[in-house]
């Protein structure tokens, strides 16, 4: 799959925000097996007729999830309330996308089972991130963000650039990782972030020029 902007921006108007069209890229180009994506009823005709379009696997969540004023339904974790698709408020259905159907059935039932571990890994989480994710999310912690660091000293030291693990800024769409790191070191999220990174820019370069404009600020 090759794109120019005008396909990149036809993407990003179907999925939503720019972070969720990166990892349709990501998933059509095979960084990614599955992709996790919330999306509330106006938004799912779009994207289930892109995923049809293009061999693309969905399965819908049998629940939906509502947040309150203060979540907004990013992906990165699992916020907000479970409720019955009955039910008469607002909410978010998750999607699983991928190109093999058993991928995406697999993760909407590791989900409905509450099965964090399995939904990680079939989102390509490292088992690093898996761990610290399971114990260090839960209702009083439900954005397990490391620390800020200081990257010019950091990168120096280390020569690698840190800030691709940066994922403070995803409200922006300024982020590579669609998971918690676990740690400033972890050299598993960085590969992840370097290959997206290099992915990207021969997709999308325009998108990887302002991810990585983004991420230097
Ligand atoms: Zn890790």
């Amino acid at each position: 799959m090759s794109l120019n902007d005008k396909h990149y921006h036809q993407l990003v108007s179907v999925f939503g925000s720019k972070l969720k069209a990166d990892e349709i890229v990501y998933l059509q180009s095979d960084e990614k097996n599955v992709v996790r994506q919330l999306f509330f009823s106006n938004e799912i005709s779009a994207v289930e007729n892109y995923c049809s379009g293009n061999n693309l696997f969905l399965v819908k969540s049998k629940f939906k999830i509502i947040f309150s004023d203060l979540e907004t339904g990013e992906t990165f974790s699992n916020k907000g309330e479970r409720v019955d698709l009955s039910d008469k408020r607002s909410g978010a259905i998750i999607c699983y996308i991928a190109k093999d159907e058993k991928s995406s059935l697999l993760a909407a039932l590791s989900e409905h089972q509450r099965n964090d571990q399995l939904l990680g890994e079939l989102l390509g989480y490292p088992k690093c991130c898996i761990e610290y994710f399971l114990h260090r999310f839960g209702p009083e912690n439900s954005n397990p963000e490391l620390e800020s660091i200081d990257h010019e000293e950091n990168s120096l030291k280390n020569k690698i650039d840190l800030r691709l693990l940066d994922i403070s800024k995803r409200d922006e769409d300024i982020c590579l990782l669609s998971h918690f790191p676990c740690s400033w070191d972890c050299g598993e999220s960085f590969n992840i972030a370097e290959r997206r990174l290099l992915l990207l820019a021969s997709k999308v370069k325009s998108r990887a020029n302002s991810l990585e404009i983004g991420l230097q600020k």
